[in-house]
C-alpha cells in the first residue's frame, strides 16, 4: 500500500474511534483531503484509496491542479477568496468554505446568480479573534446573519473555523465549543438551519470530531509535511 493510502486508513480509523466515543454515526462526518503544495498525482494516488472529496486554498495552484487531477472528485475551496477569482472558483468548486464578510457573500451571490448557480458555503468565524486571520467576529456574524440568509444564491451550510494555535490538539476543544454555541445561537435566533461544522485539522481532528464537526479538513497527515515557507493557514 502507499504512504498516502496507509495514512487514509489510519485517519478513517482515528475518525471512527472519535465518532464513537462521541456517540456520532461516522457518516456524520466528511474528510476533506487537503491536497495544497502536493501534485495531481498525490490527488490520484489518494483517489485511488477511495478519497472522493478534495480541498484547496489558492485558486492560482488549485485550478491547474484540478484540472490534471482525475474527474469526478468534489473539490472544497478553504482559503481565503479573492473577488477576481470568485467566477472561476464556483465554476469548479462545489463548496466554499472561507466567506469572511458580508460584503463577500454579497458579491459571490451576485456573482453565482449571474452564472445561474446557488453554491454551497461556509461562514468563516474567527473565534479567536485574532488580527492575523480573517473571518467574522462572533458579534459580528450575530448582527448580519439576517442579512446573509436572505442573499438568494448562497446555500448556508453552516460555519468554519481555523482556531489560535495551541500546545496541544485540547486547547482547540473552547474554540470548537465556541463555534459551535455560536451556531446553535443564530439557529435559534433566526429560526434558520447551519448543520454543519468544517472544523478540525491534522493536529486535532478527533478533538473536532467530538465537539461536532461535520467537515473535517487534513491535509499534512495524509499527504505529509509540507514546505510551509510560502504558505500560511492563517492566511486562508
Ligand atoms: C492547510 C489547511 C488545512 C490543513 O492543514 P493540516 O494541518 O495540514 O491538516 C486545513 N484548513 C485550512 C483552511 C488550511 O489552509
Amino acid at each position: 500500500m502507499s504512504r498516502i493510502g496507509e495514512n487514509l486508513a489510519e485517519i478513517r480509523e482515528r475518525m471512527a474511534a472519535a465518532c464513537k466515543r462521541a456517540g456520532r454515526p461516522l457518516a456524520e462526518v466528511e474528510l476533506l483531503a487537503v491536497s495544497k503544495t502536493f501534485s495531481a498525482d498525490a490527488v490520484r494516488q489518494a483517489a485511488d484509496f477511495g478519497q472522493t472529496r478534495f480541498a484547496e486554498s489558492r485558486w492560482q495552484e488549485a485550478e491547474t491542479k484540478i484540472a490534471a487531477s482525475p474527474t469526478g472528485l468534489e473539490w472544497h475551496f478553504i482559503g481565503r477568496v479573492q473577488r477576481n477569482k470568485v467566477r472561476k472558483i464556483l465554476a469548479v468548486c462545489e463548496v466554499i468554505h472561507g466567506i469572511d464578510s458580508s460584503r463577500l457573500a454579497n458579491y459571490v451571490s451576485d456573482v453565482a446568480g449571474d452564472l445561474g448557480l446557488v453554491p454551497r458555503a461556509f461562514l468563516q468565524v474567527n473565534v479567536g479573534g485574532e488580527a492575523s486571520k480573517g473571518g467574522f467576529e462572533l458579534a459580528e456574524l450575530e448582527e448580519e446573519m439576517a442579512g446573509l440568509l436572505v442573499l438568494p444564491h448562497v446555500q448556508w451550510l453552516g460555519l468554519m473555523t481555523i482556531p489560535p494555535a495551541g500546545p496541544n490538539p485540547e486547547a482547540a476543544r473552547h474554540w470548537f465549543h465556541e463555534l459551535r454555541s455560536l451556531r446553535d445561537r443564530l439557529e435559534t435566533r433566526h429560526q434558520t438551519q447551519l448543520p454543519f461544522l468544517s472544523m478540525g485539522m491534522s493536529d486535532d481532528f478527533e478533538v473536532a470530531i467530538e465537539e461536532g464537526a461535520t467537515h473535517i479538513r487534513v491535509g499534512s497527515a495524509i499527504f505529509g509535511a509540507r514546505d510551509d515557507r510560502n504558505e500560511d493557514p492563517s492566511e486562508a
